[in-house]
């Protein structure tokens, strides 16, 4: 039997955002072409050293990327939008063009990688996509690490993830789909694998996750006949073909069936798959069993993961974590920090490449390293299980009603505007905050500060004439953090950057014990938005569901358990910003769709403890005062039935990227309470005018009565600048203005 190690995937930001800096120097024009592209080498060569130095035996390549791997595989095929390709822009140039837009031309649509906090790019094919090899991204990085001593396999997005993650471009005919385009990218795939295999490559991975969640039969043939091709090509690596985020299920069995030289399964997600192989009996293929998993950060029990690894593999097993390390920060022990008991408890990149080394040195006979003990009893709170056992989510009034007397009380117009909540987050602020945290300026003199910024953009909001306000969230640098740093429960990390979007990355808090709130949170900032105006102001919370889904949450207890204690800790701050005056409260659960499972077996449970939360948060203020959500990112589907459930007076939804087509499923859903579709894309530095956002509105108007329709922008403007945000808000007000004396 052989036994070797490796990751999926590794970080690619850098130990210190080395990337996000760089790539940002880059655009402003600080740092040239050959500069990024040194910047970015480094971060592979660190990557690779300390892989090795771990002691991890297989090494991948090409899992760095400058914006995003879904991105790059497209352009590794040429699947490049005439209107990005006609800027007539260097291969950078259009690379970026595609990732964030320019002044001219929108970028591709970004959404969200399977169920984790990471976006990808959305590839926009039309029939007359005409694929074409551009190997020379994977190539330059197996030939880079080859010469720094480490014969890597090459990882690529899988042809056929890459085609259901792919959307039909805004002029293709309807009924065209992605999928009908099979063959001619694996013309392209089998060029870029022959070009690697002529380079000396012997293995290559394809990405398959696609085929953790649910595939018609028909997709499932797409698969089989993708591999069957792709694995016998002369001149080709061999193919590792992975399935992470779950459980393969039926397409490993589809994959058992092809000639494809390895599989890779997810075994931290779901153990599933090991019984499936184990039931097989002898696959002939290297199986790679994904025992360490790689988006959550507690230690591994070796012991289990080994024997889990030896019930999935047979006679040529890798030991591996379960995804790319994408989603996980790069370095517990930087972590100084953390109380130790904490600390101890943590796994984050390098020390999951040691865990897969672990696993391999007991299954090799060594004995298992001791197992974690269990949660110190200092991280339980007798008094929150209690208040959970006895929560109820009951207690507001019928929406109709609620309806009525929020009318009443707020008297908005039709089509009223409104923002998501942030403004922008001027480098003044950043310099208030992060010299307070230096403890450079006192407590007094960062609160000036925040407030004075309150009031500048309370004034703004007068100005442009908005109906809604809001205080800016000019305190807050991340919106789960924040609060994060409020709670009992939570720690937060000094390093534990991980990417979220291109240069956008997070720092999820870790949610290790029982949550509590020691005082209010945000009341003290509303309530001063709200001295300065006579219009209401919207105080700004974000949910459960979505602080759970960007932070590190403890296993020792179900999600549902974990929800309900941080629902109560919002409920009470929702009572207290009620009681300072606050007559709208918006909790924001954008990531609502992103936690749903990919299995559709699986959604009715999470729905039901999601929805729970939420209402758990939100139903103990009175009828009178409007709780409003906001929702993000396209293709809600699933969860279309739930939006309704969250039982909010009014949901903000993003649609401007995803061309509003939400608001007419909603309708066939039967949905009466107020809406508010993003008008405009917030994502690209675009200011769009007057009249298009009137021909939204107008669009959106048929769709809905115009008595519920909210005007707003599609998600929170702090990370646009003020040049953008004040003429794109003043457009939007004159756009609902106009339509507003239309009806
Ligand atoms: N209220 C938050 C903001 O405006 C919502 C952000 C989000 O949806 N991700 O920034
Ligand atoms: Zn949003």
């Amino acid at each position: 039997m052989k036994i070797s190690t490796t990751v999926l995937g590794h970080p690619r930001i850098g130990r210190r955002r080395e990337l996000k800096k760089a790539v940002e120097a880059y655009w402003t024009g600080g740092l040239d072409a050959a500069g990024l592209a040194e910047a970015a080498a480094r971060i592979r060569r660190d990557t690779w050293t300390a892989l090795a130095d771990a002691g991890v035996e297989l090494l991948p390549s090409n899992t760095f990327s400058l914006y995003d791997h879904v991105l790059d595989a497209a352009v590794a095929v040429d699947a490049v939008p005439a209107r990005h390709r006609d800027l007539g822009l260097d291969a950078l140039g259009t690379y970026f063009a595609m990732a964030h837009g320019t002044a001219t031309t929108t970028p591709l649509e970004l959404t969200k990688w399977f169920d984790t906090n990471y976006h990808h790019l959305v590839p926009e094919l039309a029939p007359g996509t005409v694929f074409r090899a551009v190997p020379d991204k994977p190539l330059a990085e197996y030939r880079e690490a080859l010469v720094q001593g480490h014969d890597t396999r090459p990882v690529l997005v899988g042809p056929v993830t890459f085609l259901l993650l792919s959307k039909a471009a805004e002029d293709a005919p309807g009924g065209f789909a992605p999928l009908d385009l099979l063959d001619g990218l694996l013309d392209a795939y089998a060029g870029v694998l022959t070009a690697l295999g002529a380079a000396g490559a012997s293995w290559v991975q394809l990405d398959e996750p696609a085929f953790t969640a649910d595939r018609s039969p028909a997709e499932l043939a797409v698969l089989r006949t993708a591999y069957t091709r792709l694995s016998t090509l002369e001149g080709a690596p061999n193919i590792l073909v992975t399935g992470s985020y779950g459980h393969l299920g039926e397409a490993l069995d589809v994959l058992l069936g092809t000639p494809v030289h390895g599989i890779g399964v997810d075994l931290a997600t779901d153990t599933a798959d090991a019984e499936r192989l184990a039931a097989h009996g002898p696959t002939g293929k290297l199986i790679a069993a994904g025992v360490i998993d790689g988006r959550n950060i507690w230690r591994a029990d070796i012991a289990a993961a080994a024997a889990l690894a030896a019930r999935a593999g047979g006679d040529d097993l890798v030991v591996s974590t379960s995804c790319s390390l994408l989603h996980v920060p790069h370095d517990a022990e930087e972590e100084t920090g953390l109380a130790p008991e904490l600390r101890e408890r943590l796994a984050f990149a390098r020390q999951k490449a040691g865990e897969v080394v672990a696993v391999k040195r007991v299954l090799t006979g060594e004995t298992p390293p001791a197992a974690i003990g269990p949660v110190p009893d200092a991280w339980r709170d007798e008094r929150v299980r209690e208040r959970v056992a006895t929560a109820s989510h009951e207690g507001r009034g019928p929406a109709e009603e609620r309806r009525r007397i929020q009318a009443a009380r707020l008297n908005l117009p039709p089509l009223a505007t409104t923002t998501i909540g942030s403004f922008p987050q001027t480098p003044e602020i950043r310099a208030a905050r992060a010299t307070h945290r230096a403890g450079r300026i006192s407590e007094a003199e960062y609160r000036d500060a925040m407030r004075g910024e309150i009031a500048r953009v309370i004034g703004l909001q007068e100005r442009l004439g908005l109906d809604v306000l809001v205080h800016g969230e000019a305190e807050r640098d991340d919106m789960v953090r924040y609060f994060a740093e409020r709670l009992g429960g939570f720690a937060t990390t000094a390093h534990g950057w991980v990417q979220s979007y291109g240069t956008r990355c997070v720092r999820p808090p870790l949610l290790y014990g029982d949550v509590h709130r020691p005082a209010p949170m945000t009341v003290e900032w509303s309530a001063h938005a709200a001295s300065l105006t006579e219009k209401p102001v919207k105080g700004m919370l974000t949910g459960p569901v979505t602080i759970l889904a960007w932070s590190f949450v403890r296993e020792d207890q179900p999600l549902a358990a974990t929800a309900a204690q941080v629902a109560l800790a919002l409920r009470e701050e929702t009572v207290d910003l009620e009681a300072a005056g606050i007559g709208v409260i918006q909790v924001d659960e954008p990531a609502l769709r992103e936690l749903l499972p990919p299995r559709r077996d699986d959604h009715a449970a999470y729905l039901e403890w999601a929805v729970a939360a939420f209402r758990l948060a939100t139903s103990g203020v009175r009828d009178e005062t409007q709780v409003h959500t906001h929702l993000c990112y396209s293709e809600f589907g699933p969860v279309l039935p739930a939006i309704d459930a969250l039982d909010a007076d009014v949901t903000s939804i993003e649609a401007s990227r995803s061309r509003l087509e939400i608001l007419g499923e909603l309708r066939e859903g039967g949905y009466s309470r107020g809406v508010g579709p993003g008008v405009y894309d917030i994502h690209s530095p675009r200011v769009p005018d007057a009249a298009e956002i009137a021909a939204a509105l107008r669009k959106a108007a048929t769709a809905v009565d115009p008595r519920l329709l909210w005007v707003n922008p599609d998600c929170g403007l702090k990370t646009r600048r003020y040049a953008e945000v004040e003429p794109a808000l003043a457009a939007m007000v004159a756009a609902a203005a106009e339509v507003r004396a239309e009806l």
